[in-house]
């Protein structure tokens, strides 16, 4: 590709709309145009990075026997009743009617389609196990597209649905694909960690997500340098603390005025956060649920949804909580309070004479028992870790970091197969439900991701696998004819010998051209001056590192390929 044709229509400013600098980088360096929000033009070079990932994708779903597909983006709304999911997946769905009215979406995940397509052809256990996978465009209507391609409204995505005759063929499948990731990622020249996962609205256990690693990240994880062991703080357990045993003394209420945080009640009644009761109040379709933790520990949200079970979860707003507790949020606690479900930190239920809301704005109770004062219709592990917990596995204090949920691995068992009965006959003749597995890859994440992890003041990084060209050769001087030709003869050998090369044509100061090399950032930069002519040397600049090396003509492709592998 020479400059002077290629559409890749750069940016002297910095786009105000762009908060992250993925989404600043591309827009700057004519990767992508947004068309609406969390909707974007894919231009040349981005296409060229887009296809590369599902290169590399799709060899590691191959090399697993995973066998490629098309399913339809525009999906009929009774595949989805009959999973019981049409009315729960709400607005992020995107919902479509056609000429007869009748409904429809765009396909925000497959799990529906791909068990009615196996359902009605797969009879035997002599068909199983089954990979299918696709690479495709989804959408998901989020409630807050940002940050350019890292969380879109239509997004590419590989997903691959795994079919097995039992939970050990899941085990199997399960584990192929954790490879298959860590290989994908590995390739593409990313750093990442693969953490323990909640499985989230998709439903099922046994999940991993695969974190690029990132401080621009959302996700927030935990890992243990002593065993290993790793998580998404969503999803990490958290083993509930026993404090030491004191006698119970008598319930007492204590005038506390203006005292809404806990940091104020610890001051005025002169005791640690650890001896008091956080409770927080949330709105759900059931009822409204008081959430207690110890008042130094934070609530898991994702922890508190899943053990009530519930689709929405949100703080209360303060008429709500007024009217069924009486008091303003900061005085609420659990002792007599009517028409709510309380769920407990399991850590709570080992506290003793400890401070509580008293539903009476500007008072708390003192010694405050559970069990004693109130029994919560739920105790369980709601706690949120944070950095220096104790590893749930081996109790060394924790680190944390920030990632990129790039991909994720889910065990589904037979949530699917079950809802729209997808069975086979086993060996001896009987009806079985097929045990199921699912696995993401976000592709145009990955690209986003990418960047957030390799970029500096200049601009992009590309890891050379996944770099839109690996080289641009950048002549000093397009007007000296000696110069150029040798230029069009190493861009024609690189090319050839499988390099992919950009000669930087245009008439511009070569200041220009540097600048662009460095925003649009291919690994290397071939500069042509004086010196190649004169001493037969070639300068090439590593992006990475800034290394320069000098290479002769003669053996110049080798070396270049060398240099590749190395990078
Ligand atoms: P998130 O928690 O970030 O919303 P998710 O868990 O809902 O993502 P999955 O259903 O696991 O996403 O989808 C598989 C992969 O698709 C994710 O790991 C991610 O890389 C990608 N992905 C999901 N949502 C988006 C999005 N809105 N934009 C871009 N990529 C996405
Ligand atoms: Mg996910």
């Amino acid at each position: 590709m020479r400059a002077s044709q290629l559409y890749a229509p750069t940016l002297r400013e910095t786009p105000a709309e762009a908060e992250v600098i993925s989404h600043q980088l591309m827009l700057r360096a004519g990767f992508i145009r947004k068309a609406a929000g969390g909707m974007y033009t894919y231009l040349p070079l981005a296409w060229r990075v887009l296809r590369k990932i599902e290169t590399i994708v799709r060899e590691e779903m191959d090399a697993k026997g995973g066998q490629e597909l098309a399913m339809p983006v525009i999906q009929p709304a009774e595949i989805w009743q009959e999973s019981g999911r049409w009315d729960v997946y709400g607005d992020e769905m995107f919902r479509l009617k056609d000429r007869h009215n009748r409904n429809f979406c765009l396909g925000p995940t497959h799990e529906e389609m791909i068990t009615t397509v196996v359902r009605s052809d797969v009879r035997s256990y002599r068909q199983l196990p089954l990979m299918l996978y696709q690479i495709q465009n989804k959408y998901r209507d989020e409630i807050r597209p940002r940050f350019g391609l890292m969380r879109g409204r239509e997004f590419i995505m590989k997903d691959l649905y795994s079919f097995d005759r039992d939970e050990q063929g899941l085990d199997e499948s399960y584990s192929k694909m954790y490879d298959a990731y860590t290989k994908i990622f590995t390739r593409c020249g990313l750093e990442f960690r693969p953490v323990e996962a909640d499985s989230g609205a998709i439903g099922g256990s046994g999940s991993h997500e695969f974190m690029v690693l990132a401080d621009s990240g959302e996700a927030a994880i935990v890992y243990c340098q002593k065993c290993n062991y790793a998580a998404n703080v969503e999803k990490a357990e958290m083993h509930p603390i026993v404090a030491p045993d004191e006698e119970p003394l008598p319930l007492e209420e204590r005038s506390t005025p203006g005292t809404k945080s806990i940091e104020a009640v610890c001051k005025l009644l002169k005791i640690s956060a650890d001896k008091t009761i956080k409770t927080l109040a949330y709105q759900t379709e059931k009822k409204l649920v008081l959430a207690l933790v110890r008042g130094d520990h934070e609530v898991n949200e994702i922890k508190l949804q899943n053990e009530l079970n519930c689709i929405n979860l949100a703080l209360a707003n303060e008429i709500d909580v007024q009217n069924l507790t009486g008091a303003v949020p900061g005085f609420i606690g659990p002792i007599g309070v009517k028409d709510v479900i309380i769920v407990a930190d399991a850590t709570v239920m080992n506290m003793h004479n400890s401070v509580a809301g008293a539903n009476k704005t500007d008072y708390h109770y003192i010694n405050v028992n559970p069990g004693r004062d109130f029994k919560p219709a739920i105790v369980a592990d709601i706690r949120m870790i944070k950095e220096s917990d104790p590893c749930p596995h081996c109790g060394a204090p924790v680190n944390t970091a920030r990632g990129i949920e790039a991909g994720q691995v889910f065990k589904l068992y037979t949530k699917y197969s079950k809802a729209l009965k997808a069975t086979f006959l086993d060996e001896n003749g009987k009806e079985k439900l097929m045990v199921m597995g699912c696995y993401g890859v976000g592709v145009s994440r990955t690209m986003a991701a990418a960047i957030e992890q390799n970029n500096d003041e200049h601009g992009i990084i590309w890891p050379v696998a996944i770099a839109p060209y690996h080289a641009v050769i950048v002549p000093v001087n397009v007007k000296d004819i000696a110069q150029m030709e040798l230029a069009e003869k190493i861009y024609t050998e690189l090319n050839k010998s499988g390099v992919d090369a950009v000669l930087d044509d245009r008439p511009e100061r070569a200041g220009v051209k540097f600048k662009d090399a460095d925003l649009i950032g291919y690994p290397l930069k071939i500069t042509l001056g004086p010196k190649a002519l004169n001493e037969n040397l070639i300068e090439v600049k590593v992006r990475k590192n800034g290394e320069i090396f000098f290479f002769a003509p003669e053996n110049f492709v080798t070396e270049i390929k060398t240099l590749l592998k190395k990078l």
